[in-house]
C-alpha cells in the first residue's frame, strides 16, 4: 500500500507545482514525509508579548501587539522598500520590508490589532524591525501553535517567494492535520516501552508544535534515537552478515618469515601499542572469519610496521599479500622501506604503479598468477582488471580516506574467498564519528609514539616576520636539516594556485640562492615522473628546501626534513595542518612547524592556529576540528553520505548514540538477519530507508 508520507509535496494544500519546485530545489523536500522531517532549527517562546517601550538591543526577538499605519513604498524603482508604523499604547516603531512586499499591498487594515514578531535592530538611533512576521491575534490555527514556536531555516529564495519560516510552519500545520493517524511507527512496541520513548506520531507533532518544553525534549530524543539507531543497525547488520556468510582464510601459522623478521631483522623494539594491535590482527586472521579492521594511528606512530608484520603472517600461510597506497610517491617509499626490511628474508616483493613499464608489468602479472610474487606494493594500479593473484590473503590499504569506497570494493573481489582487509588511517577520528563512519569495522588504535621522538615545536608567525623565518631556515639548513614550505590549494582555478606557488618559489629562490640552497618544487600540475624526480632529490638530501602544494600531505617519511613551514596557514583546516605537521618530527632531531599567516584572522582561524601551537595530540585536534566544522567536512565523510543527519548531532548526542549502538548490537546478536517476526518492522524500515541509497560499502 502506498504510504501517505510518500505523496508528492505538490499535492499538499497551499503548495502546488510552483512552490513544490521551490521546495525541491531549495531544501530537498519532495514528499509529505520529507517535509515532516524538515525540523525547526530553533524554538521561540511566543507566550510573552512585549511593549514597544521595553525594546532594547539585548532582545533577540520581540512579539508586539498593536496597529499598523502609514504604509508607504519609498526609494528608487530598483531599491524600493515598504515602510509602516506600528504602534501600541507605549510607543511606535518602524517596520521595514526590502523584498517580497508586493503581496502585502492592501493586506493590513487600519485600526485592526496585529501581532508582530521579529528582531529589533537599531538604525539611525531608532529601533525598527526588518521583515517582521505579522499575524492576526486570533488567526485560526493559533490554538495549535501553543507556546513554543518552531523556526525553520529557509533560503533567500524561499523567503522572497512566499515561503518564510512562518509559511513553512503553516504548511506544516496543514500537513499535520492531513497525516495524523497515518504516520507509521518505525520502532517496535518493546523498544518504545523499554526506553520510554514517544510514539513516532507524537514525536513529529511535538517537534513541530511542542506542547511544552518537556514534550519538545522528548520528541527530539525520540527522533535522534531513531536516526542513530537505524544507522547503527545497518552498519552492524553488514558486519554480522559478513561474519555469518563470509568465511575468511584461517591463517593458523605464525611461521618462519614472521619469526625471522621479528627476531633478527627488526632494528628496534615494537611499542606496546604496536604489539597490542598486532595481537588483535593475529587473532582476527586466525579466527577463520574474514577480517575487516580499521587501524588508526597518528602520523608517525608506526603503522607501516604493523602492516608489514600482518602481511608476513599471510606469507607464512602460503598466501599473497598486497599493500595499496594513495600516491605513487608513497607507494615508492613503502616499497623502498619494505624491501630493505625484508631483504634478508628471501621474499619476492615488487612495486606496481602507473609508471611501471609494460614489459615489467607483464612479468609482474604472470608472477602474481603463478604465485611466485608474494608481496605486491602499489597504487590504485593494483585495482586493474589484469592484476590477478593466485591466492590473495591480505590486503592493506594505507591512508584509506584517499580511496573511494568503490575502489576498495574491487580489491575485495580479487579472490573467491575475500581477502582479509586492513585499512590504515592517520586521520584521528573522534569516537562518536568512528562509531558512525566505520561502525561496521573492527577498530584498532596505536595510541603511543615510538620512543625518543621529540614533539614538534610549533610557532605562529605573522607575514611581517618573514625575515626572521628566513634566518631560522638558514640556521637549520646550516645544521644539515631540510625544510618543507607548503602552499595551500585555495583558488577555484588551478592556474591561480600555481601562480601563488610560483610567486612563493621565486621569492624563496631570491632569499635562498644557489649553489648553497638547491630547491625542489612539487605541485599537482607536474607530470608524475617530474614529481618523482624532484621528490627523490629531496629524499636523497640533494635539495635543501622543498616548495610544494599539499601533494606532500600524506605519508611521506623523510627523517632529515625537520622544518615544516606552512604558508597561509589560516586557510587550512585543522586536520590538514596536523597531517602536514606530521611530515616532520620523524627523526631524532628537534623538529619545527612554522605557521605563517596574515594579520587579519577570523576568530575560527585564530582558534585553529592556537590549537596547533598548543598541542600535538591528534585526538584533541580532531575533536576541536569536529567542534569547529561539524562532521560533514571531515576527511572521508563526504563520500559516505552517512553523516547526512537530520536531527542528531554526533558531538552532543554521544549518549544516545551509544544507546542506539548497544541496542542494535543486542538485537543483531540474537537475530543477525533480522528474520524473526518481532524484528520484521525493523527490517522493513531499514529496507525502506535505504531504498534509494547505494550499498556504499562492501568493505567499510
Ligand atoms: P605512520 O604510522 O605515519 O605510517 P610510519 O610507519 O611511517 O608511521 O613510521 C614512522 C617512523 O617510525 C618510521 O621511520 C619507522 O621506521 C619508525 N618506527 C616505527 N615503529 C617504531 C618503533 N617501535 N620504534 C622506533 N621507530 C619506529
Ligand atoms: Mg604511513
Amino acid at each position: 500500500m502506498q504510504n501517505i508520507l510518500d505523496t508528492s509535496i505538490e499535492y499538499l494544500k497551499g503548495v502546488g507545482p510552483k512552490r513544490a519546485a521551490l521546495l525541491k530545489n531549495e531544501i530537498g523536500v519532495y514528499t509529505f514525509g520529507d517535509l515532516l522531517q524538515y525540523y525547526p532549527f530553533r524554538y521561540i517562546d511566543k507566550s510573552r508579548i512585549h511593549k514597544i517601550s521595553e525594546i532594547t538591543s539585548d532582545l533577540a526577538y520581540v512579539q508586539l501587539r498593536g496597529t499598523i499605519s502609514n504604509l508607504k513604498v519609498i526609494g528608487k524603482p530598483r531599491a524600493q522598500r515598504l515602510l509602516a508604523i506600528f504602534s501600541d499604547e507605549s510607543g511606535a516603531i518602524e517596520l521595514v520590508w526590502f523584498k517580497g512586499f508586493k503581496w502585502l499591498d492592501g493586506k493590513f487594515k487600519p485600526g485592526v490589532e496585529y501581532l508582530v514578531f521579529g528582531k529589533p535592530t537599531l538604525f539611525n538611533n531608532k529601533y525598527n524591525i526588518v521583515h517582521p512576521e505579522v499575524d492576526l491575534p486570533d488567526e485560526e490555527n493559533e490554538d495549535l501553535s501553543k507556546v513554543l514556536h518552531g523556526h525553520y531555516s529557509c533560503t533567500e529564495n524561499l523567503r522572497t517567494r512566499g515561503l518564510s519560516s512562518r509559511n513553512i510552519s503553516k504548511l506544516m500545520r496543514t500537513l499535520m492535520l492531513k497525516v495524523l493517524g497515518n504516520i507509521p511507527e518505525t520502532l517496535s512496541p518493546a523498544i518504545i516501552k523499554n526506553l520510554g520513548l514517544l510514539s513516532r506520531e507524537e514525536a513529529f507533532q511535538n517537534i513541530h508544535f511542542p506542547g511544552n518544553q518537556e514534550l519538545l525534549r522528548k520528541a527530539q530524543a525520540r527522533l535522534k534515537f531513531e536516526e542513530l539507531f537505524y544507522i547503527q543497525l545497518r552498519l552492524l547488520k553488514q558486519k554480522f552478515g559478513r561474519q555469518e556468510e563470509v568465511d575468511g582464510h584461517p591463517f593458523a601459522n605464525v611461521g618462519d618469515y614472521t619469526n625471522a623478521f621479528y627476531k633478527q631483522h627488526l632494528s628496534f623494539e615494537l611499542t606496546n601499542a604496536q604489539k597490542r594491535v598486532i595481537r588483535e590482527i593475529r587473532a582476527d586472521l586466525g579466527s577463520g572469519k574474514q577480517m575487516n579492521r580499521l587501524l588508526q594511528g597518528d602520523v608517525g606512530s608506526g603503522k607501516t610496521l604493523v602492516a608489514l608484520m600482518s602481511m608476513l603472517i599471510a606469507l607464512d600461510n602460503n598466501f599473497q599479500a598486497c599493500l595499496m597506497a594513495p600516491t605513487e610517491i608513497l607507494a615508492n617509499q613503502h616499497f623502498a622501506t619494505i624491501s630493505t626490511m625484508t631483504s634478508a628474508l628471501g621474499i619476492r616483493v615488487e612495486l606496481l604503479t602507473g609508471s611501471t613499464k609494460a614489459a615489467k608489468r607483464k612479468q609482474l602479472h604472470e608472477d602474481l598468477r603463478s604465485g611466485e610474487l608474494q608481496l605486491l606494493i602499489g597504487t590504485h594500479a593494483l585495482l586493474e582488471e589484469q592484476v590477478k593473484f593466485k591466492n590473495l590473503g591480505l590486503v592493506v590499504i594505507d591512508e584509506q580516506h584517499r580511496f573511494g569506497v568503490a575502489q576498495r570494493a574491487r580489491l575485495y573481489y580479487k579472490n573467491v574467498i575475500p581477502p582479509h582487509i586492513l585499512v590504515m588511517t592517520a586521520t584521528p577520528i573522534p569516537r562518536t564519528l568512528a562509531m558512525t563512519l566505520y561502525g561496521d569495522l573492527d577498530f584498532s588504535v596505536i595510541d603511543e609514539m615510538p620512543p625518543g621522538r621529540k614533539p614538534v615545536k610549533t610557532y605562529h608567525f605573522f607575514d611581517s616576520k618573514r625575515l626572521r623565518l628566513f634566518g631560522f631556515m638558514k640556521e637549520q639548513i646550516a645544521l644539515g636539516r631540510q625544510v618543507y614550505i607548503v602552499y595551500p590549494l585555495i583558488h577555484e582555478s588551478e592556474k591561480l594556485d600555481l601562480k601563488d606557488l610560483m610567486d612563493g618559489y621565486e621569492s624563496i629562490s631570491r632569499a635562498f640562492p644557489l649553489p648553497d640552497y638547491p630547491i625542489s618544487i612539487v605541485h599537482g600540475k607536474l607530470k608524475s615522473d617530474a614529481k618523482d624526480f624532484e621528490m627523490k632529490r629531496f629524499i636523497k638530501g640533494e635539495t635543501k628546501i622543498m616548495v610544494a602544494t599539499t601533494v606532500i600531505e600524506v605519508g611521506v617519511d623523510i627523517p632529515n626534513a625537520s622544518v615544516m613551514v606552512i604558508e597561509n596557514a589560516e586557510r587550512f583546516g585543522l586536520s590538514q595542518l596536523h597531517q602536514l605537521r606530521g611530515r616532520v618530527g620523524r627523526g631524532a632531531d628537534q623538529s619545527y612547524c612554522i605557521l605563517m599567516s596574515g594579520n587579519k584572522l577570523s576568530e575560527e582561524a585564530r582558534t585553529r592556529l592556537k590549537v596547533m601551537t598548543d598541542t600535538t595530540d591528534g585526538f584533541l585536534i580532531a575533536e576541536t576540528d569536529l567542534k569547529l566544522r561539524g562532521p560533514g567536512d571531515l576527511a572521508g565523510t563526504q563520500q559516505s553520505g552517512i553523516l547526512d543527519l537530520k536531527i542528531a548531532n554526533l558531538l552532543r548526542d554521544e549518549k544516545i548514540l551509544k544507546y542506539a549502538r548497544n541496542l542494535a548490537m543486542e538485537i543483531l546478536e540474537k537475530d543477525p538477519s533480522l528474520g524473526k517476526p518481532e524484528n520484521k518492522l525493523l527490517s522493513q524500515t531499514l529496507q525502506a530507508l535505504h531504498k534509494y541509497q547505494d550499498d556504499w560499502a562492501s568493505i567499510s
